[in-house]
């Protein structure tokens, strides 16, 4: 498995597994489960969730898909900017720690910026991290100034990486937050890599798919896991997709598919605002 390394040296691997939306149907729940397990079978140890996810629901189902096996599994949860206070980040990541079943998160991040100032949620991740309740912190929706803000703060140039919707449908971000992370080693993480399985059904995609004996979803997560310093987590709940989605870290795309896929989603012109889902 490719991976990544983090500003406080921990090696992650590049491809993950998102949660957001697990729980929601409960009829799904145990194949959910076995899903994102088979998923740790083959190597997509980061798991991304959330205490807003299911309203806590998925962080249930991460604790009951990694029982037995938490050292093997690198885990990122959010806190709600509307709990984002010093002591309301503590107080979140204890109950998400509780739900998940565990003593530590690998990586905490602030969900999107909101009403605190990012001092008052930098010293409550900071407290955390004192008390080994966290092993990194970040954030996630950031745009190049709020970035630029976190890293003005005394020891907001920590930020182990940033959380970013990206794939080939939303470019935005070439311009200039990935060259500004690139210049200062912060990590990027890309969400929605297959734009909720929206751009499975471009045609281009599925030109360069059938070419290269793959499945649409392995060539747009390729596309992404170019990117040296670039996690991705796509979201599966169906076993065969994430044996797809695992088999994209093979894939090495030639410059005849990457001058295809740029015909068909263009890079920005210039600096775009950061879109969100
Ligand atoms: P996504 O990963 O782009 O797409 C998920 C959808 O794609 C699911 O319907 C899934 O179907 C389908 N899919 C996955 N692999 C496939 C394959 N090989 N072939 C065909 N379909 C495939 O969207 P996402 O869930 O929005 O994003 C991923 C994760 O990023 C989230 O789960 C969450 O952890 C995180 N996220 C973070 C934020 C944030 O604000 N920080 C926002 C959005 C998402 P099945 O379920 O049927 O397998």
């Amino acid at each position: 498995m490719k991976r990544v390394v983090l500003p406080c040296g921990e090696a992650v691997s590049a491809l993950g597994q998102g949660t957001w939306m697990l729980g929601d149907d409960t009829s799904r729940r145990q194949e959910e489960i076995a899903t994102l397990r088979r998923g740790i079978d083959l190597g997509m140890t980061l798991i991304d969730t959330a205490e807003m996810y299911g309203d806590g629901e998925a962080e249930r189902i991460v604790a009951e898909a990694i029982e037995g096996r938490r050292d093997e599994v690198f885990i990122v949860s959010k806190v709600l900017p509307q709990n984002a206070s010093r002591a309301g980040t503590i107080a979140a990541c204890e109950r998400s720690l509780k739900r998940l079943n565990t003593d530590r998160l690998d990586l905490y991040l602030l969900h999107w910026r909101g009403r605190y100032p990012l001092k008052e949620t930098l010293a409550g991740f900071q407290a955390l991290l004192r008390d080994g309740l966290i092993k990194a912190w970040g954030v996630s929706n950031f745009d190049v100034d709020d970035m630029e803000e976190l890293a003005a703060l005394p020891g907001g140039d920590a930020v182990a990486t940033n959380q970013v919707l990206y794939n080939l449908a939303r470019r935005g971000i070439e311009a200039h937050l990935i060259p500004w992370a690139r210049a200062r080693a912060v990590s990027m993480m890309a969400y929605s890599p297959v734009e909720q399985g929206r751009i499975l059904r471009d045609r281009a995609l599925a030109r360069v798919a059938a070419r290269r004996g793959a499945a649409p979803a392995q060539v747009a997560l390729a596309w992404l896991l170019r990117h040296k310093e670039l996690m991705v987590i796509p979201k599966a709940t169906n076993a065969a997709h994430v044996r797809e989605n695992r088999a994209a870290v093979d894939l090495a795309l030639t410059h005849a598919d990457l001058a295809e896929l740029d015909g068909a989603f263009p890079a920005p012109r210039g600096a775009r605002p950061l879109e969100m889902l």
